[in-house]
Formats: C-alpha cells, sequence, structure tokens
C-alpha cells in the first residue's frame, strides 16, 4: 500500500516524502485510515514500528480544520517519560513543515513559566507526561474539556511507574466528546481495563 491511498492531506503527504518515506508501516497502513475517520485505535505495537507516525500523521490531517483557543488543547499525547515526549515533539517539528501548527511539551524539570505562556497563546497539539500535566491542571492553567483527540502512548509503561491513576484521573478530565488512540505494546489486565472504561467501540490492531 502506499501513503497516498491513506487518506491523509496533500500537506502531510508531501512532508512524509520529504522524510523520504517510500511506504507505510503495517501498523501505520492499519491505524491511519481508522484514525482519520474518527475511531478510536488499541494498538499493540513496540517503539521501532512507526507508531509514532501512525498517530502524528492523521493527528496532522485532522487539526488542518479549526484552531486553538486559549489554555484549550485540541488534542493531548500523553507520555510516560520526558525523552519519549520530546521525540514526539520532533516528530511534529518534522512533519509540520508545511504545517503551522502549536505544539507545546509538558514536562517536568523545566520552569512553568515558558509552559504557560504556550499554554496562553493556544495549543494545537500538547505532548504531557501525566504529573506534569495535572500540576498545570491544578494551577488553573489549563483545561481538557476542548481536547478533541488524546493519545496515550506506551500504556505498559504508564503502568510499571505508577501512573495509572493519574491516566485515570485525565480520561475523566476530558469531558467532551473525543477520540482516543491507545498504544500499549502489551496488555496486562490494569491496561485492559482502562480501555473498556475509556475507550469507544475501538479497532484492535496488533503488529
Ligand atoms: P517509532 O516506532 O515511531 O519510534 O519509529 C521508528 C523509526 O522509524 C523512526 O526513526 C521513524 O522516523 C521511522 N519511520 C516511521 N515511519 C516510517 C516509514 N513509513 N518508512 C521508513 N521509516 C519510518
Amino acid at each position: 500500500m502506499q501513503f497516498s491511498e491513506l487518506g491523509l492531506s496533500d500537506k502531510v503527504l508531501a512532508a512524509v516524502e520529504a522524510a523520504g518515506y517510500t511506504q507505510p508501516t503495517p501498523i501505520q497502513e492499519q491505524a491511519i485510515p481508522h484514525a482519520l475517520t474518527g475511531r478510536d485505535i488499541i494498538g499493540i505495537a513496540q517503539t521501532g514500528t512507526g507508531k509514532t507516525a501512525g498517530f502524528v500523521l492523521p493527528m496532522m490531517t485532522l487539526l488542518e480544520k479549526g484552531r486553538a483557543r486559549a489554555r484549550m488543547p485540541r488534542t493531548l499525547i500523553l507520555e510516560p517519560t520526558r525523552e519519549l515526549a520530546a521525540q514526539v515533539e520532533e516528530n511534529f517539528n518534522k512533519y509540520g513543515i508545511n504545517q503551522k501548527l502549536t505544539v507545546a511539551l509538558l514536562i517536568g524539570g523545566v520552569s512553568f513559566d515558558d509552559q504557560d505562556r504556550k499554554l496562553d497563546r493556544g495549543v494545537d497539539v500538547l505532548i504531557a507526561t501525566p504529573g506534569r500535566l495535572l500540576d498545570h491542571f491544578e494551577r488553573g492553567k489549563l483545561l481538557l474539556n476542548g481536547v478533541e483527540i488524546l493519545v496515550i502512548d506506551e500504556a505498559d509503561r504508564m503502568l510499571d511507574m505508577g501512573f495509572i491513576p493519574d491516566i485515570e484521573r485525565i480520561c475523566k478530565l476530558i469531558t467532551k466528546k473525543h477520540q482516543t488512540l491507545f498504544f500499549s505494546a502489551t496488555m496486562p489486565p490494569e491496561i485492559q481495563r482502562i480501555t473498556d472504561s475509556f475507550l469507544t467501540d475501538p479497532v484492535k490492531i496488533e503488529v
């Protein structure tokens, strides 16, 4: 299958071509068309499978319509570590060459001020670790009821790191109807419980 058959926008396709990719990986081939129709997805995939582009590319296509409002991010990506969050931000920079999306990274270990300023200006894509996200929420700097797409990435690592209560809390704070893209390398019962509680009629993709 070709990238051009997946339903991605012309701008995103041009960025994929600039990245030098010739063919979608299996997770991309299976996830991208469903993500573009608004379905919830459970992707069982390891790092190295191209899963990041599997959610970043359709998100970029869907975000072309509409714009961000102050303190109300349009999409939220949760990552277990600062390093993974930073890598996802790099993906948006790499594929976003033709698009003016505002991307903010909320991770611990850096000052709140810059992060607050970015949130005030309006953010299309918020990439966060769960603890820092909840810190901002509790400080009243962030509203989660505008989130249209939620990505929970590396869920089994979130479990290992004790983040499941935070994830449940965050899921409950997103009150607006939204799409959830959920990725994990394995599906232990604690993870299965989250998908049962918070996803609606998900497509399950295993690579
Ligand atoms: P990930 O599994 O998301 O961490 O991606 C692993 C690596 O594969 C990254 O360095 C990507 O740049 C690269 N990659 C993602 N999609 C493709 C593709 N369709 N063709 C070639 N490389 C890709």
